[in-house]
């Protein structure tokens, strides 16, 4: 038997249904916010993502799923989503409409080859979204506030706003300055992979999973202390709007984020899963003014998120969250013999065409297995068509839950379940 790749899962069943009902609440989240749908392609040029996510970062050294098609091109299946779009905002010109901010959301697959583990996968999906030429710091609660708000409707509760700012390029000068200072003398007490960042990217050993919680990390230099009187401003209004609309979070002063592009604004929020560890981290994100001219665009401001399905849905499992997924059909349809199928079948399909959630047994089935079917799928009502039923056009629909009986005429079966079942 062909079993499934190290680190992908399959969706089906309840969780399908539950997932259906997340995405949809997402789509409905975006059309209110008025951001538009992007989708670009799950591999792009290689050089695009060393560019796009830095050539430092964990994703692009360790993580990427390079190969090369047969026409010899290197080519990434993408490990996050925000190069493809900026690489999309830039190639078709976006950037041209200065009336509004571009507002862009996305929902796909990501790919990155890392140690599989619940929270954890090499195909994972992200919803996320950016808003490029705006460096209001409006933006930047405003693209908290929607995972904030997305997991409120949710229903979940014990989550945990963190924030943090890196300031503009004269403060995260200054402060890796600092921080090249502060590590030298104890690089050896470092791991090997900070030995490195050190070398390339000082900032990003604050990001290390495996020095988290030491002392070392914890009286390193605070970004806070070394911004520049207009970044501070800027997080200090970020801060303002989060309170107006009573966002509650915390200021981490060791969150740097996994990129290296981040300036200013950087946030994560966290869910409260036992034993999930750094995988409790839902949803991170932040600004990047300097991303867009990285990558060859004009220099264009940006802020933006990435949240992981995966991780929500355990949170929303953890949290024992009923979602209002629907678990019942409205009518089950049982032909007594071939003779009366082609009828039930028109009569299935009417009732769908209508809106409402009708089955058919497909298989022949004696009445009683069809019973036994109808319960399982919580029918609302069944509707048995024999001989008597096709000549007389008067059908009997049975409750299946108070086992009433109704007869009703066929042109009038519609008007039936109009009256009986809400449609929602
Ligand atoms: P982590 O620190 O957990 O590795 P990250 O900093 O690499 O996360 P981002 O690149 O910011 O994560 O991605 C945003 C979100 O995507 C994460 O907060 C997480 O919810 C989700 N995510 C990232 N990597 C994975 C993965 N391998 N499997 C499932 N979800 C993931
Ligand atoms: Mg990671």
């Amino acid at each position: 038997m062909i079993q499934k790749v190290k680190g992908t899962y399959d969706v089906y069943g309840q969780y399908g249904k539950k997932l259906l009902y997340v995405e949809k609440l997402i789509r409905m989240f975006m059309e209110k916010y008025n951001y538009e749908y992007f989708r670009t392609p799950i591999f792009e040029s290689s050089s695009l993502f060393h560019r796009g996510v830095g050539e430092t970062t964990d994703i692009v050294t360790k993580e990427t799923y390079d190969f090369k098609d047969r026409g010899n091109r290197d080519l990434t299946l993408r490990p996050e989503g925000t190069a493809g779009i900026i690489r999309s905002y830039i190639e078709n010109k976006l950037y041209g409409n200065n009336s509004m901010p571009v507002k862009a959301w996305y929902y796909g697959p990501m790919y990155r080859y890392e140690r599989p583990q619940s929270g954890r996968f090499r195909e994972f999906y992200q919803f996320g979204v950016e808003a490029f030429g705006s460096d209001d710091p409006m933006m930047d609660a405003e693209i908290i506030s929607i995972p904030v708000n997305l997991y409120k409707a949710l229903g979940l509760k014990e989550i945990k706003v963190n924030i943090n700012t890196l300031g503009d390029d004269e403060s995260r000068k200054r402060y890796r300055e600092a921080l090249i200072e502060y590590f030298k003398p104890h690089l050896e007490s470092l791991c090997e992979d900070c030995k490195e960042r050190f070398k390339k990217n000082p900032l990003r050993i604050l990001d290390c999973k495996l020095d988290a919680g030491t002392d070392i990390m914890k009286k390193a230099p605070k970004t806070i202390d070394y911004l520049t009187d207009k970044s501070k401003e800027h997080f200090e209004n970020v801060k303002k709007y989060l309170k107006a609309l009573n966002i509650e979070y915390v200021v981490n002063t060791n969150l740097v984020r996994g990129l290296d592009y981040y300036t200013h604004t950087v946030f994560e929020v966290e869910a409260n899963v036992k034993g999930f560890g750094s995988q409790n981290v839902l949803c991170g994100g932040g600004r990047y003014d300097n991303l867009v001219e990285t990558l060859d665009g004009p220099r264009t401001s940006g802020v933006g998120f990435a949240m992981g399905m995966e991780r929500l849905m355990t949170a929303i499992e953890y949290e024992k969250i009923e979602l209002p997924v629907i678990n019942n059909v409205d009518c089950f349809i049982i032909p007594i013999s071939e003779n009366e199928k082609q009828l039930g079948f028109e009569i299935c399909m009417n009732l769908r065409s209508k809106g409402f959630i009708t089955e058919i047994d497909y298989n022949n089935r004696n009445l009683k297995n069809n019973f036994k079917l109808a319960d399982k799928l919580n029918s609302k009502y069944i509707i048995i068509i024999g001989n008597d039923e096709k000549i007389s056009n008067i059908l009997t629909i049975k409750n299946n839950i108070t086992k009433e009986e109704y007869k009703v005429e066929l042109d009038k079966l519609v008007d039936f379940f109009n009256e009986n079942i809400n449609k929602n």
